[in-house]
């Protein structure tokens, strides 16, 4: 069977895995200019926590988001499996206790204990959520390892390449344009979310750490060598031009709070694009006819990417439906 998968973002590319594996005969088709150029993916924090996801996400994103993590592992791309840790400042400490009451699969921890996994923490929290299961990844780096890997199997990926220029020669197109996919999928949205990527060879932190604050949620991720990623912001719009100056402030005012030496921090990159979702901000596979869109990933398309693949496959080589994810039966 050969298809065509379009958009090579980290739905498209685990799509293409997938059907590789399966055998199947891929070709990519991406409108940027290369990998990650006009592309959600590329601005991700590779967290892959889908118990601390449970909080405000249906169980259906726990359930699947916890095969991520052996599916990235399997990939060889790098992951740390250190878990996530979660703190509040003393005066919000009930958003610490309202999050625990609303997750699962964590444990309570002392300043103590907080300290001895993260020395740099030691004195600034008096208690902390450790999820010992949850992952995290480079996103960045396993799109580049995900690509290496495709193209190691032979699939063509052709980039500056807009639209479906190939789709008439093919048995099957997979649709994952991400939010361009509005044109044929009507009820997505966009989810705008900011970033920093910071420097500091002074502060040193092993897992994503997330601070509770009723006001400006953060979270921070180690990507090694100092540098570290401050997301995210969630707002309803699908500008993707750039970050405000009010989002600046306030993810810089949310590292500061988890420590003030990173007030000298570096900002290396402030970037910023738009989430695709649908109105309950699950993601869906879409079969009509010889295409089969899968979209609507939210803030979990590496969380989800990789059991929505699996899925994608069944549903594109041997006719499957899953009605968890499937809002509308292929056959009718
Ligand atoms: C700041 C931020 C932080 C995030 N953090 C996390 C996180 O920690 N963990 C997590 O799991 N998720 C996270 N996410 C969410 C995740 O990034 C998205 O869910 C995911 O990137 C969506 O992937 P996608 O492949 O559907 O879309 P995209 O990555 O946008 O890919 C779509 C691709 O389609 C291509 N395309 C579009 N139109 C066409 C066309 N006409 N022809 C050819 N190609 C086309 C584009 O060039 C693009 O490469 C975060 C998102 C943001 C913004």
């Amino acid at each position: 069977m050969n298809v065509v998968v379009v958009g090579a973002g980290v739905a498209g590319l685990c799509c293409a895995f997938e059907l590789t594996k399966a055998g199947a005969s891929v070709e990519i088709i991406d409108r940027g200019a290369s990998l990650g150029a006009d592309s959600c993916s590329w601005f991700a924090g590779g967290m892959l926590a889908p118990w601390c996801e449970g909080e405000s996400a249906e169980p259906l994103v726990v359930s699947l988001g916890e095969r991520a993590i052996a599916w990235w592992k399997r990939r060889g791309v790098g992951l740390a499996q250190r878990g996530s840790l979660v703190v509040a400042q003393r005066r919000d400490e009930p958003e610490l206790k309202r999050f625990a009451r609303r997750t699962k699969e964590h444990e309570w921890l002392t300043e103590n204990e907080i300290a001895e996994l993260e020395p740099e923490l030691e004195g600034r929290f008096s208690h902390g959520l450790l999820f010992p299961k949850e992952a995290h990844i480079d996103p960045r780096a396993a799109l580049k390892s995900l690509k290496a890997s495709l193209e190691g199997l032979g699939v063509f990926i052709e980039y500056g390449c807009d639209g479906f220029a190939h789709t008439d020669r093919t048995d099957h197109v997979v649709d994952c344009r991400g939010l361009a996919a509005r044109d044929e999928l009507a009820d997505l949205r966009g989810v705008k979310g900011e970033m920093l990527l910071i420097r500091s060879s002074e502060f040193f932190l092993t897992r994503p750490v997330r601070l509770l604050h009723p006001r400006i949620p953060l979270y921070i991720v180690p990507r090694g060598n100092g540098l570290y990623m401050v997301g995210a912001t969630m707002i309803e719009s699908d500008d993707r031009t750039r970050i405000t100056a009010r989002s600046l402030i306030e993810l810089l005012q949310g590292a500061y709070s988890l420590h003030p030496i990173l007030a000298e921090a570096e900002v290396v990159e402030t970037g910023c694009d738009v989430r695709p979702a649908f109105p309950n901000n699950l993601p869906r596979i879409r079969r009509r006819g010889n295409t089969t869109y899968v979209n609507g990933f939210y803030r979990h398309g590496f969380l989800l990417a990789p059991a929505l693949a699996e899925w994608t496959r069944e549903v594109v080589m041997n006719n499957a439906y899953y009605p968890e994810v499937m809002d509308e039966h292929p056959m009718q």
